[in-house]
């Protein structure tokens, strides 16, 4: 009896939520059960035992003991903290869109494995890159194709013709156009250059990607596309990316002063 109503589960935190006067929602990611939400009681009490296991972005497995309404984390112990996503500005906004993303795209209880596996990834990453825009980049193209909106990048979704050069990536079409078929369609023009590093990124693992150096032009296209593709996809924008943007013109604004701009 007692051990139906306890299970395991290794578990990432997405999201939390303060309840009450010391509890915590936690959104979950779990391999087995997909997202999942519980309950984490008085882990805002100084004496919490659990709460330092169950911080935003921790990797860490759990006892949960099934409730009636919702489920409660009874034991908690840490496999990996990730503590650069918390203590460094930059990496923690780019670990809230990942977390955002794997929210917004997956329901709850919708399980895969490899989803899991790639979150699990790219957080390591993220606490380690020099260059932790690439690894979102990676994440995003690999999450799409998970979920299933892989961007076709090879073929022009109008007329079929294999695309090399320049194109047009249509997020309505989702994925990229020849040049005549874009120019009657709406969509963002890619450069050969950008189009080469979106398939690299696409095909490979990270670990073939982490040497990639993108020029500033670049990334920013690549950003640009990847974002307005997932906006479409989504319907709207993604609250962590405001924090993202913010940061960014923070940390631009001593560099233009320098720069006398
Ligand atoms: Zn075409």
């Amino acid at each position: 009896m007692l051990r139906e109503r306890l299970y395991r589960a290794e578990a990432i935190v997405l999201r939390r939520m303060n309840l009450g006067e010391a509890d915590r929602l936690l959104t979950l990611y779990t391999p087995e059960w997909g997202k999942i939400r519980v309950l984490a009681k008085g882990v805002r009490k100084p004496t919490s035992r659990k709460a330092g296991h169950l911080e935003l972005f921790t990797h860490s497995r759990l006892l949960i003991a099934k409730g009636r309404s919702l489920d409660i984390v009874t034991q908690a112990e840490t496999i990996t903290s990730f503590l650069p996503l918390r203590k460094d500005l930059t990496r923690t906004s780019y670990a809230y869109y990942v977390a955002e993303l794997v929210d917004r795209f997956l329901e709850e209880g919708e399980e895969s494995p490899a989803l899991f596996r790639l979150l699990l990834e790219t957080l390591g990453h993220l606490s380690e890159a020099q260059d932790p825009r690439l690894v979102v980049r990676h994440f995003e193209l690999h999450l799409l194709g998970q979920v299933g909106y892989r961007p076709e990048l090879y073929r022009c979704l109008g007329c079929g013709r294999e695309i090399e050069g320049e194109a047009v990536f249509s997020p309505s079409q989702g994925g990229v156009l020849c040049p005549p078929c874009g120019g009657k369609r709406e969509g963002s023009p890619l450069s050969a250059d950008l189009l080469r590093y979106l398939r690299l990124l696409q095909r490979r693992e990270y670990t073939l990607c982490q040497t990639l150096q993108p020029s500033p032009e670049v990334h920013s296209g690549l950003e640009r596309t990847t974002r307005h593709y997932i906006s479409y996809i989504l319907e709207r924008r993604l609250r962590s990316l405001d924090f993202i943007d913010t940061l960014r013109r923070e940390e631009e604004k001593p560099l233009a002063k320098e720069k006398g701009v």
